[in-house]
């Protein structure tokens, strides 16, 4: 039903929360021809083996010295490419595939992460990114339980990344809390940038905050980036949580972290996400000798 006034015709689905575009007479718009390869190539991908984990080191601010790595998913796409996660990540949430992906991602970085234990590097602790959608699937603990046994992977080397938004939910407190009880520890992604008050953090088993991007960028350019870095830092010292700072990609960024005793650091400036061939000659170059 191409017309051509079409374009006219054409409206956002935003009820459907969707960003993909339908003409009026309920047939899909090519602009959405994207988004639905990419939603239904989902599930190929993981059979197929089309996502790889990345690995983006954390350094501590003091010694320089490597301290975690982050699980970071890529997709190579057959025809399409390299996908950035902001893009499929959503459309892995909305199909409840994220669910299946997760459990992939956490397994092969909690093995990845023992093979260089095995292989003598330095122990680091991997973190992985949850998804609200892996809280509300049945058993998560047991999930985890699950995959550190098959891994052989000591709880104490494991990290998982919650948003605010998870943290807030009543119904994943016991989880949290049975997820600490069993050594793993949990921290705050993206700190301050969804809606939630402090008082959580301070009935929360969580160890750790990580600063988002969207401030450290604000470093030496906008003043008020810099007093609420200033003050997660020293809230975040009362509470004894330690804090991590994201997309750290200048000097001056790093400056004024390590100023403020910003524990960690994380950012292109010393590292982007790389493959685990790549990041672990960067673990056997950090041994020293
Ligand atoms: P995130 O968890 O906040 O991850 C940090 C993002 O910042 C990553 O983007 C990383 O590559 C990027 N980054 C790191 N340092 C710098 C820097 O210095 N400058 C800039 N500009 N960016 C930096 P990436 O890998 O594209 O991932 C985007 C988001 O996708 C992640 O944000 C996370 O929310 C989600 N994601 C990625 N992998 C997974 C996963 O396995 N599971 C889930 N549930 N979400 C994931
Ligand atoms: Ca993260
Ligand atoms: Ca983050
Ligand atoms: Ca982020």
């Amino acid at each position: 039903a191409l017309t051509q006034h079409a374009d006219l015709a054409m409206y956002r689905a935003k009820e459907e929360g969707k960003n993909h575009y339908r003409w009026f007479d309920g047939t899909v718009a090519p602009e959405s021809a994207r988004l639905m390869e990419l939603r239904n190539g989902l599930r190929r991908a993981m059979e197929r083996g089309e996502f790889e984990v990345y690995y983006q080191p954390q350094i501590e601010t003091a010694t320089g010295k490597l301290s975690g790595l982050e699980a970071l998913l890529r997709w190579k796409h057959p025809r399409l490419g390299q996908i950035s996660p902001q893009q499929f990540i959503p459309l892995a949430e909305e199909t409840g595939l994220i669910v299946e992906i997760g459990e992939w991602v956490l397994h092969t970085a909690c093995a990845q992460n023992k093979a260089w234990h095995d292989a003598g590097c330095p122990k680091l602790r991997i973190a992985v990114n949850l998804s609200a959608r892996q809280f509300a699937a049945p058993d998560l603990v047991g999930t985890v339980r699950n995959v550190l046994e098959q891994t052989g992977l000591d709880a104490r080397f494991l990290e998982l990344e919650i948003t605010e938004n998870m943290a807030m939910k009543n119904e994943n407190l016991t989880t949290l809390e049975q997820l600490k009880d069993m050594g793993i520890l949990l921290s705050i992604d993206d700190f301050g940038t969804q809606h939630s008050s402090l008082s959580y953090l301070k009935r929360l088993p969580v160890s750790r905050i990580k600063i988002d991007r969207s401030f450290v960028s604000g470093i030496g350019v906008d003043e008020r980036d810099e007093a609420i870095i200033h003050a997660m830092l020293v809230i975040a010292r009362r509470l004894h949580l330690s804090v991590v700072a994201e997309g750290v990609e200048t000097e001056p960024q790093f400056g004024f972290l390590e100023e403020h005793n910003c524990d960690e650091i994380q950012g292109y400036l010393f590292f982007k996400p790389q493959s685990a061939e790549h990041i672990g000659k960067v673990l056997r170059d950090s041994l020293p000798g």
